[in-house]
């Protein structure tokens, strides 16, 4: 994931129309040209440069607003239900301007450099119904991100009622993970009051710096956390308490899916780990709970990443990348615990990180 805020990434933002291309002589045709507004705020113009009005379908287009696709319209690989709402009319020379957020629908959270490009096919339209696709392509546009800003912007989508789905078939592991997540949630809380309310010595020493606006995505981001774990019946993740998908190995704890806001215990986080640790940094089953929460986007958007363990790499980070590490927020609500050396290792699996904005 580290790599990622050292080399462009490519967000393809693609649409998944099917059905034949326009075979006319005087094809119509679209520039589409995206531009930065501010950080991952992007505006796309939409020009007719044909030389024909035409009306096409913009679902899953620039202004669909909604951040999932519509596969329901299609059915056996044609557009049902085609009503004015869905249509839209551009006169030939004249253009569209939409603006969106790319941190609603993406995960943004290593920063850095991004380029954005925007291709596909637009259903167009006679009458009621499609004659032809219009297939369009943007200019690439490459933007630095602010991680720190991107997080504030995604927080406003994040479901904050739903709560952790707690999947174990083992009663003594259930047990222990029920304990396990109840410390998780006071040490969550308590970790979100002292982000806002408590030392700002003690939060720069993690967060290096005593801004307000990071207090209070810090804090936002424990506190998601706590109402996550603070219950087992329903939730933005899934918990197992065993290996679900066999990413466990040795030395590994536990491990997140982001793609997926799946997270799963190995069996050492049963046998090695600790209900809450009593000295140092030492792990334990809540604090590892906790750094695998802030994994999860579903919890708090964006999820995190692993860019350092352990006290001494986790401080070492500048402040926008503490903001977005895991192991920064177990530390810190770990905070009375002096230092110690990690012994064991945490797998983040990361999957479809780069998600695509569609239109
Ligand atoms: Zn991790």
């Amino acid at each position: 994931m580290r790599l990622a805020a050292r080399f462009s990434v490519f967000l393809v933002l693609v649409q998944h129309v099917v059905g034949k291309l326009v075979k006319v002589d005087k094809t119509p045709s679209f520039d589409v040209t995206l531009s930065q507004v501010d950080n991952t705020r992007i505006k796309a113009v939409v020009t007719n440069t044909g030389h024909d009005d035409v009306t096409f379908v913009h679902l899953n287009f620039f202004r669909d607003s909604a951040p999932v696709k519509k596969v329901t319209i299609y059915q056996n690989g044609k557009l049902q239900g085609l009503t004015s709402e869905a249509l839209t009319m551009l006169v030939a020379g004249e253009s569209l301007e939409d603006e969106f957020d790319i941190a609603t629908t993406s995960d943004l959270s290593h920063g850095g450099s991004v380029t954005l490009r925007s291709s596909g096919l637009v259903p167009l339209v006679k009458g009621d119904s499609v004659f032809g696709y219009l297939r369009y392509h943007s200019n690439s546009l490459t933007i630095e991100i602010d991680a720190v800003r991107a997080s504030q912007v995604a927080k406003a989508v994040v479901p904050l009622m739903r709560r952790a789905n707690l999947s174990c078939s083992n009663s003594t592991r259930k047990a222990i993970m029920g304990k396990a997540l109840s410390n998780t949630v006071s040490l969550a809380n308590a970790a979100a009051h002292a982000a806002l309310f408590g030392s700002t010595t003690k939060f720069s020493e993690y967060f290096k710096t005593t801004i307000n606006a990071t207090r209070q995505v810090v804090a936002a981001r424990l506190q998601a956390v706590a109402k996550e774990a603070g219950s087992t019946t329903s939730g933005a993740t899934t918990y197992y308490c065993a290996d679900a998908y066999g990413y466990c190995e040795t030395n590994v704890l536990a491990y997140t899916l982001p793609a997926l806001n799946l997270i799963a215990n190995c069996d050492i986080y049963y046998s090695y780990l600790p209900a809450m640790a009593g000295g140092c940094h030492d792990q334990d089953q809540a604090t590892t709970s906790l750094h695998e929460f802030t994994h999860a986007p579903r919890v708090y958007s964006p999820g995190t990443e692993d860019l350092g363990y352990g006290y001494v790499s986790s401080t070492a980070l500048s402040s926008s990348d503490a903001v977005m590490n895991a192991d920064t927020y177990a530390l810190y609500a770990n905070v009375k615990r002096r230092s110690s050396e990690r012994k064991f290792r945490m797998l983040n699996v990361s999957e479809g990180k780069v998600s695509s904005k569609e239109g």
